[in-house]
This record gives C-alpha cells, sequence and structure tokens, in this order.
C-alpha cells in the first residue's frame, strides 16, 4: 500500500526522521497546507523564540565572464561580449565602502568561471579586502572552486587553503542547482559534477569551514531528483555537520536558453515546508523573497523558513533573469514583524549580532 501523507506527518511529529520514499510521498500527494504546518511546528521546536534572522550584505560579483554557459544563466557573458567586466580594485572598494555605511557585515563574492585568471589574482583579491576592511567574506561556490582547481592543476584541499589563508571565511552553497548527474548533464554539462560539489564542500568542513547549502528547483528535474538532491544535503550534514543554513529558491527562466515559466507561490512554499522537514540536521532554513517576492517570502515563515537571509543591497544574478524585486532594512524588519516574529540581525554564523542575546548554531 502506498504511503499515506497523513501517517507519515504523524510519525514525523513524533520526531521519526523522513525516508526519501517517504519525502517522495509528499511531494507527490501532500495537501501545501498540511505541509505547512508541520514544517512551522518543527521551526518552532528548533527555534523556540518567536525570532527571525537576516543578514545586511551585498551580492558582489567580480566577473560575468564565464566559459561553463549554463542553460539556465542569464548572467554569463562571453569574454569578447560588449558588456562583459570583471570588477576594478577601485569598484570593488567602492561597493564594499557602501555595504559597510549600510551597515552590512558580509560580502558574498562570486564570479563566472573565467578562463585566464589564476589563483593568484583571487588571493590578491581577497587579501585587498581584507587590509581595507573589516568584513566577512563568504565566497566562492563549488563550481569556482573545482574551476580554479582544474586551471591551476592543485587539489581542492590546497585552493581552499590558500583562499582561506588570503581571507576567505565561510563558503556559499551556490551552483548546487539539483545535485543529481542526470539534470546537471542536460543544464550544466560544463559545470563540476553533484559529487563534485559535495567534495568541496566536505573538504572545507573538514578544514573547520561552515558553509550553506542551496537547491535551484522547478526546471528540468523531477520530485525523486529533488528529494535525491535533499538526501545527499542531509547525508553529508551527517558526516560533518558543516552547513549553517540550507536556502532552496525557483529558476526563474527569463533571458535563458532554458526558458519556460517561473513558478510561484504553492510550489515553492511546498519545498520549502518538505526540506524543513526532511532536514531534520540543519538549523537554519532561508525564505527567498528575491525570487518569490515579499508577501511569498512573508508566508514562508509559517512554512518553516527562520530567516529571511539579505538585504542584498545589490544582486545581479537573478536580476539578469527579470525579477528584480527589493527590499530595503526597514522594509524587511516590517515584514518579519507584521508576521508575527521579532526581526534580528544575524552574522554568517547565524550569531545574533544586534546585541539583544546571543543565538549558537
Ligand atoms: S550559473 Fe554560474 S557557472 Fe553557470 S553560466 Fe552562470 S555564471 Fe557561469
Amino acid at each position: 500500500m502506498p504511503l499515506q501523507p497523513t501517517d507519515v506527518l504523524r510519525s514525523v511529529l513524533q520526531g521519526q526522521r523522513l525516508s526519501e520514499e517517504a519525502a517522495l510521498a509528499l511531494f507527490e500527494r501532500c495537501d501545501v497546507l498540511s505541509l505547512g504546518g508541520v514544517a512551522d511546528e518543527i521551526r518552532k521546536r528548533l527555534h523556540p523564540e518567536p525570532i527571525i534572522s537576516y543578514v545586511v550584505d551585498r551580492n558582489i560579483n567580480y566577473t560575468n565572464i564565464c566559459i561553463s554557459r549554463c542553460s539556465f544563466c542569464a548572467f554569463y557573458r562571453s569574454a569578447g561580449a560588449s558588456d562583459a567586466y570583471v570588477l576594478s580594485r577601485r569598484q570593488l572598494f567602492q561597493k564594499i565602502k557602501e555595504t559597510i555605511g549600510l551597515g552590512g557585515t558580509q560580502i558574498l563574492l562570486q564570479g563566472g568561471l573565467h578562463p585566464d585568471l589564476r589563483l593568484q589574482f583571487y588571493c590578491d583579491m581577497l587579501r585587498f579586502i581584507k587590509r581595507e576592511f573589516t568584513i566577512h567574506i563568504h565566497g566562492f561556490s563549488p563550481p569556482e572552486i573545482i574551476h580554479f582547481a582544474r586551471l591551476n592543476s592543485m587539489s581542492i584541499a590546497e585552493i581552499i587553503s590558500r583562499l582561506r589563508a588570503a581571507g576567505l571565511d565561510t563558503i556559499p552553497g551556490g551552483g548546487a542547482e539539483i545535485l543529481s548527474e542526470r539534470v546537471r548533464s542536460e543544464m550544466s554539462p560544463h559545470k563540476c559534477s553533484a559529487d563534485e560539489w559535495l567534495r568541496v564542500m566536505k573538504i572545507a568542513h573538514e578544514m573547520g569551514m561552515r558553509t550553506t547549502a542551496t537547491m535551484m528547483f522547478a526546471h528540468s528535474e523531477n520530485y525523486a531528483e529533488r528529494v535525491e538532491h535533499l538526501s545527499k544535503i542531509r547525508q553529508l550534514q551527517d558526516e560533518t555537520k558543516g552547513f549553517t543554513a540550507f536556502i532552496p529558491w525557483t529558476f526563474q527562466p527569463f533571458n535563458t536558453r532554458l526558458g519556460g515559466m517561473p513558478v510561484f507561490g504553492v510550489e515553492y512554499l511546498k519545498t520549502l515546508a518538505i526540506s524543513r522537514i526532511f532536514l531534520d540536521n540543519i538549523l537554519n532554513i532561508q525564505a527567498s523573497w528575491v525570487t518569490q517576492g515579499s508577501k511569498i517570502a512573508q508566508l514562508a515563515l509559517r512554512f518553516g523558513a527562520n530567516d529571511l537571509g539579505s538585504t542584498m543591497i545589490e544582486e545581479n544574478v537573478v536580476r539578469a533573469a527579470g525579477v528584480s524585486y527589493r527590499m530595503s532594512l526597514s522594509e524587511m524588519k516590517g515584514l518579519i514583524a507584521d508576521a508575527g516574529f521579532q526581526p534580528r540581525q544575524r552574522d554568517c554564523y547565524y550569531n545574533f549580532i544586534d546585541g539583544v542575546s546571543e543565538k549558537g548554531n
């Protein structure tokens, strides 16, 4: 007899870990409100205080030149394109100065897979930032690290350790998309494989670095592949405990070769809720107002999310795909408060940094 969603949800509330089979049953047959109710209950158990955290930061994309040419990406350019760029030191300086002026505590530093820039370029960039500013650098997702390793004929561990010595603090979970080789070979055949993505994260965790995990969904994957993705993340977290947070967000199709229509609301909330239920070993789940807008992001706070992510003083990648929601700091705080929570600013390790009290991770 097929698994019944109500039985699955009851067993979850009794403390049973969700199996892959049960997760698939939830994706295929469970109504979104029941999922939301259980995800919200789990969020409350993990975060009993009615607090939703956020971070003030800026996404800085140091270059849009990329040889990967993923079919879902509207951001990349070839080296000869008229709007191709590599940020100058001066531009970098201005962006970080402005971020700090707006109360920012970190930058997300990511770029395309540039064919020519050697490791020295990135290490110099990190040293320059750390010399000029006191700011946390969350940077270089696994595809970039794999690219650096190939281009410089170095091991992953050596690349990470050099970047870290130059000032890298934590690694973002970008480039995970869906950790299934079938999906990746179709959408991003030149990018790192699922195993390589996981290997970078494992090595970083073993070296004592914290990272985040992401999932970009609703493109060419099926539900079983979403479950496969969640399962791989959970397995690695069982081993290393290195992920600070999980951030699911939906594919934005405009201006991309892959195309299609974006999914909104219900599919997003359902996937968010199942992620909260499935990933019982990851403390923080982030809502994506950047792809969903403020109203759905607010609802997400009742579907398992305990964090609203970044104020994103700057964001280029999703904007290139035709979506450009903006949110000021006061709007973000208001949105959290209107949903019945207390907004609290955090750092990249999910410690509160607004002086009221501390939350560890
Ligand atoms: S998603 Fe990243 S790796 Fe893929 S084309 Fe865009 S910038 Fe390049």
